[in-house]
């Protein structure tokens, strides 16, 4: 059907995010030979990493990532055009990938939680870019998304007056569950587009586990330990 193609067209891009060749019909975001150099990342590798980074400062279940994050190539494009390039739908296209990855692992989550955007980088961008990802999660996986969940504290004092540890002391007050939410969960999963030292997401998760039996698993699009 012509006119469905064409709506297609719209609303996808039609070009390769990394390397601008033209994206055939079957394709989304990344072309086939962009896509064969997406280091998608196997369990068993980001569970014992992402676990190290969170090993004796708070409790989670399972951290996973859809793909390793490379300086310059295609996983960082697609990161790029997520953020700065308007390209919202790509959160959700790839949070579906993401899901299909934890819907084997059976976790047995009852609630998707993006980590929330400050309120004028989200004016700015017009978007919560780890909100897409959760919502395509949240749909492929039928679990209510939770955008309202946690949300930012005010920070009294610019961070960068202070030196490395006192900052990560200044994050800790930065996020808390948002008093209105009544209906308590088992087992919620934070979602956010790139890990990389993982304090924002165990900040989140600490939030989440201090008020009580919740538990907290983590996925991110990309893991991006080299980036420390
Ligand atoms: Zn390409």
């Amino acid at each position: 059907m012509p006119m469905l193609k064409h709506l297609g067209a719209l609303l996808f891009s039609t070009d390769c995010v990394h390397c601008a060749a033209s994206l055939l019909e079957n394709e989304r975001f990344v072309c086939l030979l962009c896509s064969a150099q997406i280091h998608l990342l196997p369990q068993q590798k980001t569970e014992g990493e992402m676990d190290a980074l969170f090993y004796g400062k708070v409790e989670v279940q399972r951290a996973i990532a859809l793909f390793a994050f490379v300086k310059g190539g295609v996983s960082q494009s697609l990161i790029h055009h997520l953020k700065y390039k308007n390209k919202a739908e790509l959160g959700f296209y790839f949070g579906q990938q993401l899901a299909a990855a934890l819907h084997l692992l059976d976790l047995d989550i009852d609630a998707v939680v993006p980590v929330p955007m400050s309120w004028g980088k989200r004016r700015k961008r017009g978007y919560n870019q780890s909100e897409k990802i959760a919502r395509g999660i949240a749909q492929y996986l039928q679990l209510p998304l939770l955008p309202n969940y946690l949300r930012r504290v005010k920070q009294k004092e610019s961070q960068t007056r202070y030196n490395k540890y006192s900052r990560w002391q200044n994050i800790q007050v930065a996020f808390e569950l948002n008093s209105k939410v009544r209906q308590h969960y088992k087992h919620v999963l934070l979602v956010d587009d790139v890990i990389t030292t993982g304090a924002t997401m165990e900040h989140c998760a600490a939030a989440i586990v201090a008020q009580g039996s919740t538990k907290v698993s983590m996925a991110a699009l990309a893991f991006a330990p080299a980036l420390r």
